[in-house]
């Protein structure tokens, strides 16, 4: 078993899990966000290689061909995967990586990774989800029903995650989510050399 540890996070377009894993990785040194990359063009404020590595549908399929990404996805026409480096060279070192991909990729990088912890982000309710994405005003209407279609498909697939995190407030959901880390950091089969440590003495 790896030192470090794999955290992944979903949730619906407009659940805002991007501000409950900044407020996590700001606070928690050691829990390092990793940057996907993504054919889909930025939205306003977003800045590369900090949000998303921006990239050409060209320039992914040539990671895809040099198998560069842990795992990838087709999602709403745009291609996003994670890149393989970083989440390599952080496990190593010990740290925390958080990945916030959508629910195909996560339960990939299960099948492929049993350790790793799935978390899934839920709205309070469905209704408030609805407000959330059509009050964000970055997409339009279309898109917007496209995010919600998809976020009902998401949702089917809950059962499948190891923890489930209402994101009623930012602050609580944070917490709720450093809670989630810290028991699975205690977890015995996570401490080998606890166990080796207090059964020599
Ligand atoms: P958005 O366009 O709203 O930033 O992201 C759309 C969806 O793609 C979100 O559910 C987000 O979590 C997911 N996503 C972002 N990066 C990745 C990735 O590297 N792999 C996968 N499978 N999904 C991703």
């Amino acid at each position: 078993m790896s030192p470090g540890l794999l955290i992944v996070v979903s949730g619906p377009a407009g659940v805002g899990k991007g501000t409950v894993v900044r407020r996590l990785t700001e606070r928690n040194r050691d829990i390092v966000f990793s940057v996907s990359a993504t054919s889909r063009t930025p939205r306003q404020g977003e800045v590369d290689g900090k949000n998303y590595y921006f990239i050409s549908r060209e320039k992914f399929e040539d990671m895809i061909k040099n198998d560069q990404l842990i795992e990838w996805v087709e999602y709403c026409n745009n291609y996003y995967g994670t890149p393989k480096e970083l989440v390599f060279r952080e496990i190593e070192n010990g740290n925390i990586v958080l990945l916030e991909i959508e629910v195909e990729g996560a339960i990939n990088i299960k099948k492929k990774y049993p350790d790793c912890v799935l978390c899934f982000i839920l709205p309070p309710d469905f209704e408030e989800l609805e407000n959330r994405l059509r009050g964000r005003g970055t997409e339009t209407e279309d898109a917007v029903r496209g995010r919600l279609a998809r976020a009902k498909e998401e949702l089917q697939l809950i059962s499948k995650y190891d923890y489930l995190i209402i994101n009623d407030n930012v602050e609580d959901a944070a917490e709720r989510f450093k809670c989630v880390i810290l028991a699975e950091k205690m977890k015995t089969a996570r401490n080998k050399s606890l166990i080796d440590k207090y059964q020599n003495i």
